[in-house]
């Protein structure tokens, strides 16, 4: 069978060749379906796309697009592990990425995609993470790239963006509705918009997966923990485990773990309450802006994963993403508080004895801590203040 596009929800089918991400019947996200009859992993390719081509429903790969993503390390925790009592704690540590975020797999494998369709022009609706992945590689890749946010962003989230010098389009009116306008655009204007959980940035999401898989030497991780706004992430790592387990290369599936916000939760909502479809949150109100999405454009997808897999979705307050950013920060490294949501989840879950000490448990560090300062400089981290002459006396 050839790589096509099919409906999540309803099933339907449509071609690979198309840029516009939702069924028109039931406007669910479609996904990619690749069948290969022995795919394998290219160990010894330099770039991600290269050395995962087998599982990516791209035949060739571009010069000169790649900014070196991805391969980022899988770092076994010592003082969370401790504090928690899990041994075997790992953190996939995305802040590594060349835009420091996760979004950058997904954007190069968008921006493959919209090459070989033929595009010259990209765009995205986003505030942070995405739109500076998305305006940088646009900008390596020579594409006019055109990025939707909304006219009330603050103007430090606007110097990241703007200096890869994309098309910035400050949209007045509301935010919620700029994914389907703009997708709808798209199709009209023949623009590639790669939003949060469009197919193909799906498919860059699974090398999370693929990439844990080979650093625990293909024993799967017994949870695995995400930080879940649009959904698209969080599906996508679940799409590399079950490719690896039908390729053969794994025995088994992690216990799927979505972290939310307490300030805004549509997936963890709606799961707890046996809902089949997300609930628009009125208004969303936590530190973790990368985790909040109020209206989740994969939000259902994401729950049908769960119910399927067994998974969980559960919600964490912006005091404990605090304090888990803190002890995240003990282990050396600096993640957003979006980033540090999957840590708070892990210790909920272990004073709730879902979590043993002896399963392992990977929790994906999705972003960056330096990109989300605001809500540090408040706190005051102060140092102890000295005059010159006695330093010396600090170290006694
Ligand atoms: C985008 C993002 C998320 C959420 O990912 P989704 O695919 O929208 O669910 C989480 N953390 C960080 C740092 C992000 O940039
Ligand atoms: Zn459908």
């Amino acid at each position: 069978m050839r790589d096509h596009l099919f409906c999540t929800a309803c099933r339907r089918e449509f071609p690979i060749d198309s840029a516009f991400p939702r069924c028109d019947g039931c406007n669910e996200p479609l996904e990619v379906s690749i069948s290969r009859a022995k795919p394998s992993i290219k160990t010894d390719a330099p770039r991600l796309l290269e050395r995962f081509l087998d599982f990516m429903p791209l035949a060739s790969l571009h010069a000169g697009i790649s900014l070196g993503e991805g391969d980022t390390p899988l770092v076994k925790s010592s003082a969370a592990a401790r504090e928690t009592g899990i041994d075997r704690l790992f953190f996939k540590n995305e802040a590594l990425n060349p835009t420091w975020s996760f979004k950058d797999r997904g954007t190069i494998a968008c921006i493959e995609h919209a090459l070989n369709l033929g595009y010259e022009r990209i765009g995205t609706v986003s505030t942070g993470n995405m739109a500076a992945s998305v305006a940088a590689y646009g900008a390596r890749a020579g594409l006019q790239t055109y990025i939707l946010v909304g006219s009330n962003l603050p103007e430090e989230k606007i110097a990241p963006i703007a200096i890869y010098s994309p098309r910035l389009i400050l949209v007045d009116g509301d935010y919620g509705d700029l994914y389907f306008r703009s997708l709808e655009i798209g199709k009209q204007r023949g623009v590639y918009f790669m939003n949060s959980d469009v197919p193909f940035r799906v498919e860059g999401s699974k090398t999370i997966a693929f990439e844990i898989c080979e650093q625990m030497g293909f024993e799967v991780p017994d949870n695995l923990v995400v930080p879940v706004s649009s959904g698209g992430n969080f599906r996508g790592i679940i799409k590399g485990f079950e490719e690896f387990l039908e390729a053969g290369l794994i025995d088994g599936l992690p216990r799927f773990i979505a972290a939310q916000a307490d300030g805004c939760s549509p997936i963890a909502d709606a799961f707890e309450n046996n809902r089949e479809a997300v609930e628009r949150i009125v208004k969303p109100n936590t530190i973790a802006k990368a985790i909040a999405n109020p209206y989740p454009p994969s939000g259902n997808q994401v729950l049908r994963k769960l119910r399927q897999h067994g998974g969980i979705a559960m919600t964490v307050s912006d005091a404990e993403i605090e304090s888990a950013q803190e002890l995240l920060a003990r282990d050396g490294i600096f993640g957003q508080p979006a980033a540090a949501a999957p840590l708070a989840a892990v210790r909920k879950l272990v004073s709730q004895g879902t979590i043993s000490g002896t399963q392992s448990v990977a929790c994906v560090v999705s972003g960056a801590g330096v990109k989300s300062m605001s809500h540090l400089a408040a706190k005051e981290y102060q140092g102890t203040r000295i005059a010159i002459e006695k330093l010396q006396d600090v170290f006694r």
